[in-house]
């Protein structure tokens, strides 16, 4: 037995390369991501023919490892290369993303020591600074004290762990969940219609409140329809606004909607994914007024903080509402719940073993502070404006002002071909490969989209992005 153990540990043994292998993996990785970083300005936005990733399926999982180069070769090549580049300030569609710099170092730190974030008696410190984070998050959006919350990977799970709250907090179960309704509107963000039927609410009658001209929640519609529902003897639970929608960044009218769903006892959610960290400059402040009505909401601070791909938050105005859904018995884990000074990860959410993701958040915003996160929010909803402006002088229509950092615009074009035109426009900036835009239909029509929030689009990425634009309608034009 001691010579076969002897044997396996060699082998397994290997799992632990020496410092002498670990500076040399190391210094590959760096200088990859050197040269990722050193090339990003002028790299494409989009690179389309560049194969789909199918070399990676020429070398499978095997007994013996490859080199740290083939790897990262394969890596640049397969991955790296092709489609969309998320780390782009080019990426001016969907909502595009983050990848600041400090959060990569945060993840290998923390990847490095294994921090366990679950729970507060195994790392104490871990979970003090994401409670910590949390309250942070808390105070901006005018939270009070017993509110809490959960650092998720996405504002997807956000979203679900808020409306599991919601479902639990308004006892919605089996017997009345066909007779319970849920009010959206039609910009709702499709991950709250998957929360819903994840949380086991898909058979509840949903009701799309209409919108204004600026694709707002129009309040009185929304009182109304409860009223009627109540009176046909419904059982209205749920309400969810927006902050800033994916389509157009219209934000619902929060104070309103809350005071209607206060006096009629429903549960109040506001989606802030995109437009929640807007919290940060003066502008956001003053659009966002409300949000503090919402019993649960959300913000995705790999959005609007510029953080990689990763973390989303859900806050919770009061944190028992929580604790009803997601809180837990474990003989096996007496000991850890003994006297807690902190409530854990593990209490509030869905996961127990938890990566420690707060470092991602917490050491940007220590080791850069504020002012450039708030300066760069800014910075965004004026290129906004800056682009809706020049954007109608090349004869594009663009009728709604941006209310965040989201443009819509369409050509106008003579012909009646306007929807024909724009899709290949769209075609054009995407193939030309210097940014990326996306689009959407709206009223009925087919519309672009401008979405601004990487750290990385300044002027000059917006008027790239108008020079490309001019020189598309010339082309199509011609033909
Ligand atoms: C992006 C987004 C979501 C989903 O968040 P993920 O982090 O992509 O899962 C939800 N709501 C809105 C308004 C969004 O913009």
């Amino acid at each position: 037995m001691r010579d076969r153990l002897i044997e396996l540990e060699r082998s397994a043994r290997l799992l632990e390369p020496s410092s002498e292998m670990r500076r040399e993996a190391r210094a590959q990785v760096i200088a990859y991501t050197e040269d990722f970083l050193d090339n990003i300005q002028a790299a494409k936005a989009y690179v389309a023919n560049a194969g789909k990733g199918e070399g990676l399926l020429d070398s499978p999982i095997s007994e013996e490892g490859i080199g740290v180069e083939a790897a990262i070769d394969m890596i640049r090549a397969n991955i790296d290369t092709p489609g969309l580049n998320p780390a782009s300030g080019g990426h001016l569609g969907y909502i595009p993303g983050g990848g600041i710099y400090y959060s990569a170092l945060a993840d290998y730190m923390v990847d490095v020591s294994n921090r366990y974030a679950g729970v507060f008696y195994a790392s104490p410190g871990a979970v003090r600074m994401e409670n910590m984070l949390i309250r942070w998050l808390c105070d901006l959006v005018g939270y009070p004290a017993e509110a809490s919350g959960n650092l998720t990977t996405s504002g997807s799970l956000a979203n679900m762990i808020a409306i599991v709250a919601a479902r639990d907090g308004r006892d919605i179960k089996s017997t009345n969940i066909p007779r319970s309704v849920i009010y959206l509107s039609e910009q709702t963000h499709h991950s709250i219609d998957k929360a819903i039927r994840v949380a086991g609410l898909g058979e509840c009658i949903v009701r799309y409140i209409r919108l204004d001209d600026k694709f707002r929640m129009i309040p009185a519609e929304l009182a109304e329809s409860m009223d009627s529902d109540k009176a046909a003897g419904l059982n209205p639970f749920l309400v969810v606004a927006s902050a800033g929608t994916t389509d157009v960044g219209a934000i619902d009218p929060l104070t309103e909607i809350g005071e209607i769903a206060r006096s009629k006892d429903l549960w109040y959610h506001v989606d802030a994914a995109y437009g929640g960290s807007f919290i940060l400059t003066e502008e956001g402040k003053a659009k966002l007024k409300g949000l503090e009505a919402a019993d649960s909401l959300i913000i995705d601070p790999h959005k609007g903080l510029f953080l990689p791909y990763g973390l989303g938050v859900v806050l919770v105005k009061n944190v028992r509402d929580l604790q009803r859904s997601y809180g837990f018995d474990a003989h096996y884990m007496q000991d850890a719940f003994a006297a807690p000074d902190e409530l854990s990860p593990a209490e509030l959410s869905p996961e127990l073993t938890k990566h420690f993701r707060g470092l991602r958040l917490w050491l940007p915003l220590k080791l850069h502070g504020l002012a450039p996160f708030r300066a760069c929010l800014e910075e965004k909803l004026l290129l906004a404006r800056y682009f809706h402006r020049e954007v109608q002088k090349l004869g594009f229509e663009s009728d709604l002002e941006p209310e965040l950092s989201v443009v819509t615009y369409r050509y106008v074009t003579s012909g009646p071909e306007q929807d024909e035109f724009n899709r290949q426009l769209l075609t054009e900036v995407i193939n030309d490969g210097r940014v990326f835009i996306s689009s959407t239909m709206l009223n009925g029509k087919f519309t672009l989209r401008f979405a601004c929030l990487s750290f990385r689009t300044h002027l000059a990425t917006v008027d790239t992005l108008l020079a490309v634009l001019r020189e598309a309608v010339e082309r199509l034009e011609k033909h």
